[in-house]
């Protein structure tokens, strides 16, 4: 499955916030956010335009396309499913977004970042209810149980950022058992509990809607 591959600190400073992609180096004074808050490229610093309508819309959408690190026909297909569901279309998009298995194990701190979350599956060290799945893109559904396997308990990878996450809290939908490895989806995620920066996904509705 395809994935960008180029530089990720230019895609936060493209959106102008932090999208938190790199682990640990985003919550140090290393972030290229917080040293150089402008729009990459020749003339970025000029660039800053006030946004409005399509742009604004565009600007939301590839947000959060960037904030969880999926190419534009995995998000168009998120969102047409998202549209046939019932509820607010933008609430179930995220909803399906922040169930996909690579950003559970992030969520749940088995990876530093959603691209770190995305290699410890698609290297096999995950499994959920006791099968392994080495698909991110997988969806979870309530009840169930997401835990390293068995082969990968003493990966480095994992066991550093379990511990290097272990001051964040795990979100309320997940029951986590930090020391056993594992997770239980306990139920649908709720607008407060999906993402962690400021998304408008209003716009990123009435965009796919035209
Ligand atoms: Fe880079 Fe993380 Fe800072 Fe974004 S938040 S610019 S990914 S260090």
């Amino acid at each position: 499955m395809a994935r960008y591959i180029g530089p990720v600190c230019r895609l936060c400073r493209r959106e102008g916030m932090k999208l938190f992609l790199k682990g640990e180096r985003c919550h140090s004074e290393k972030c290229a956010v917080e040293r150089r808050n402008f729009v990459p490229g020749q003339h970025g610093k000029d660039r800053r335009a006030k946004l409005v309508g399509y742009g604004l819309q565009l600007r939301e959408k590839q947000k959060a396309k960037r904030y969880y690190g999926v190419l534009e026909t995995q998000f168009r297909n998120a969102f047409e499913k998202a549209a046939l569901q019932k509820g607010i279309t933008g609430e179930n998009l995220l909803a399906r977004l922040e169930r996909r298995l690579d950003s559970v194990i992030y969520r749940i701190g088995f990876a530093t970042s959603r691209a770190q979350a995305r290699q410890v599956v698609r290297h096999g060290h995950i499994q959920v209810n006791g099968r392994k799945v080495d698909i991110p893109s997988a969806m979870v559904k309530t009840g169930d149980v997401v835990e390293v396997r068995e082969p990968s308990r003493k990966n480095p990878t994992i066991l550093a950022a379990r511990d290097a996450t272990a001051h964040a809290p795990a979100p309320n939908w997940i029951e986590v058992d930090r020391e056993a490895l594992r997770g239980r989806i306990l139920g649908i995620p709720k607008r407060d509990e999906l993402v962690q920066i400021q998304l408008n996904e209003q716009l990123i509705v009435e965009l796919y809607s035209k």
